[in-house]
């Protein structure tokens, strides 16, 4: 077990019941505070965020001899190419500063501690690639059921390789930001000719994303067993669709302007370290895979993982509830197949799952699910009923895995959807 996971450990910093952020969870983010509008490196524990520009000014982490500028980079690419040795001693010399009996750092804690309402938190990462993959089974059997022929769902390709295709890299932002609603071509009716006007059946799609930690070279490819070496942690991912402009522009080659407009991450990357007790065998694959995307041990987590919909005015209601379990393709197996032709990664990429559905229909991680293509819609708490997502709707994305007594999560990824500009 790794120490700082161990669940026994408490911190001097209060944590309340149900936090997502016990002394074993540390994940990194990018914050700033109306005192000090610089962004820079921070971590989390309960309802409180940890400025490590200053800890590192204090010299609480000197035996490290990471560079200072590190802390003060307003994205955590730096601090991710130092590799997984130095960033792994470093989450476990936090781990001793802030175990309870640390004194030293307690006394200090006034000069870096901040209350999660009191700072505004930033992108965590600069994404350079943004891939989606589609490794979710259910979820590709849904659509397959819904868009072709229930009795072949699956696309021949599909259990063969993790399809997935190359996204757009400037338009993730980070939760809270408002979205507008998409605009672009719609063939609403099949004898007439398309319309141009505001997407009319905007969705979302429950995913996770793992961050590219470590470089390759052109012609390199890393292999299953390796993969993890280069993937620092995982955030929220909600890759909004519309499904409209998805329909009549996705012919031959794939998601384009359906896609582009916005996806939404959670602030906080979660270490694959903190995972790591949340490890689980994934789905038994067959037909056989290839040989380079054979995998040895657990890649798959149990992370729980749900999507409210928060209507302007009035209560929300939780529409979906699923796992990062269910994947039938795991995170090695993606990076492997991404680099098995020799792509590059760089520091920063960022990897979606695609949306994560599992076998009950209350599990499904899309509206497009949920109401079955507009033919189910949901009723909601104020009378009104969802089909797709209205202007707005704030969606909200929550996930965290539990075993032991320690509960370790990602917080929410949110995002408010405002009329077409
Ligand atoms: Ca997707």
């Amino acid at each position: 077990m790794i120490e700082a996971n161990d669940p026994t450990l408490q911190s001097w910093v209060e944590v309340p019941e149900n936090s997502d952020f016990p002394i074993q969870n540390l994940p990194f983010g990018i914050f700033r505070t109306s005192s000090n509008p610089s962004p820079r490196m921070c971590t989390r524990i309960g309802n409180y965020v940890v400025d490590l520009a200053v800890m590192n000014y204090l010299s609480l982490f000197e035996e490290l001899e990471i560079d200072n500028e590190v802390f003060k980079a307003p994205y955590l690419n730096d601090f991710m190419s130092l590799g997984k040795e130095k960033t792994r001693a470093f989450r476990n010399k936090l781990s001793q500063l802030f175990r309870k009996g640390n004194e030293e750092a307690e006394n200090l804690s006034w000069h870096f501690l901040h209350p999660i309402d009191k700072v505004e938190m930033l992108m965590p990462v600069k994404v350079g690639d943004y891939t989606d993959f589609y490794s979710s089974i259910e979820h590709a059997t849904n659509v397959g059921t819904m868009f072709r022929d229930p009795e072949n769902a699956l696309l021949p390709n599909w259990k063969h390789l993790p399809v997935g295709y190359h996204g757009r890299a400037s338009s993730i932002v980070v939760s809270g930001t408002p979205i507008h609603r998409p605009k672009g071509q719609q063939k609403p009716d099949a004898d007439k000719p398309p319309v141009f006007g505001p997407c009319k059946l905007l969705d979302f799609e429950l995913e996770m994303a793992f961050v590219v930690g470590q470089e390759t070279q052109m012609g390199e490819s890393v292999g299953t067993n390796e993969a993890e070496d280069y993937i620092f942690g995982m955030v929220l991912f909600n890759d909004w669709s519309a499904r409209d402009i998805q329909k009549w522009e996705y012919v031959p080659l794939g998601p384009f302007l359906a896609k582009s407009f916005a996806s939404t991450i959670s602030p906080w990357v979660v270490t694959l370290e903190a995972l790591d007790p949340f490890r689980v065998a994934g789905p038994k694959q067959d037909p056989k895979v290839l040989p380079y995307l054979e995998y040895e041990g657990n890649h798959n987590f149990d992370i729980n993982l749900e999507v409210e919909i928060k209507p302007e005015k009035g209560a929300g209601k939780v529409v979906c509830q699923s796992n990062f379990k269910y994947l039938y393709w795991n995170i090695c197996q993606q990076l492997a197949h991404h680099t098995v032709n020799g792509c590059n990664l760089n520091v920063g990429d960022m990897c979606a799952s695609g949306t994560i559905s599992g076998k009950d229909p209350s599990s499904y991680g899309s509206m497009l699910e949920i109401s079955w293509r507009g033919t189910k819609p949901v009723d909601m708490p104020d009378g009104s009923q969802r089909k797709f997502i209205l202007d707005g709707d704030t969606v909200i994305m929550r996930g965290h895995c539990e075993k032991d007594g320690v509960r370790v999560g990602f917080g929410e990824t949110s995002g408010q959807i405002l009329p077409s500009k």
